[in-house]
Formats: C-alpha cells, structure tokens, sequence
C-alpha cells in the first residue's frame, strides 16, 4: 500500500491508508510523537495529535501505529488522556471553540488545579490553542 496524497515530513512512518486518508505516525514533533490523517496534497489538510485520537480516524492511526510498535500504549494512553477523567465529546466541545474561549477556559480551569478533570481540560484547551498558532 502507497500514500494516495504527498506529504513531506520524512520522519513519519506511513500506517496505512483508510477512505482515502493516508496515517502517519510522527517520531519528529514539539510533543515527543504525534499521530497524522492526512486528507489530501495541500499543506495544512490534516488532522493530527495524539490529544485527538480517543475516536475517528486517529484512534485508527493509534491502533496501527501501537501494532507496528511506533507508539507505546503507555504514552498513547498519556498523551491521548484516556485515563477516564475527560470524556471525547469535552476535547470535542473545546476544539469547536474560538481562541478567546479556549484562553478564558485555560485561565478559569487554571485556578481550580485541585481538580483533576479540569487540569485535564485546561492543559487541552492550551495546546489547541498553541496548535492553531502553528
Ligand atoms: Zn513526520
């Protein structure tokens, strides 16, 4: 099996490919490793993160890239906070927001670090928001 789109990062390790969508795991990432769903030629059409792959197409990229043994389950678990304490549809709910809610979700979940689901939660809306920078 061959890539459908080009991608030009030469760290990734090619997962296979699901309804026209090529999988990359990373090794070459600001986070250590990422997951990757590339979409299509252009540049910025993909999706990726480790942080997003509790479903959907990255959850397929995790499970693959945890096979061929890239991806530790240890450090998907991790990084992916499947731990229990935040469920898919808040990642979901935060990633709809606009960069003004997510800050002000960081800085309201900052101030209750007691709780653990809001550290989660806070943490979460951060690297939305640092991705979106990038
Ligand atoms: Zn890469």
């Amino acid at each position: 099996m061959k890539p459908l789109h080009q991608h030009d990062c030469h760290c990734c390790h090619y997962l296979g490919t699901v309804d026209d969508t090529d999988l990359y795991h990373c090794g070459q990432s600001g986070y250590g490793s990422t997951l990757i769903a590339r979409y299509s030629s252009d540049g910025p059409d993909y999706l990726s993160g480790l942080c997003f792959s509790q479903s959907g197409i990255l959850r397929i990229a995790a499970n693959r890239a945890i096979e061929q043994g890239h991806l530790s389950v240890e450090d998907w678990r991790r990084a992916a906070y499947i731990n229990g304490y935040i469920p898919y549809s808040d990642v979901k709910r935060l990633m709809q927001m606009s960069d003004d809610e997510l800050r002000e979700t960081f800085y309201s979940t900052i101030q209750q670090l007691g709780d653990k689901r809001n550290r989660i939660i806070g943490d979460t809306a951060y690297r939305i928001m640092d991705r979106r920078k990038s």
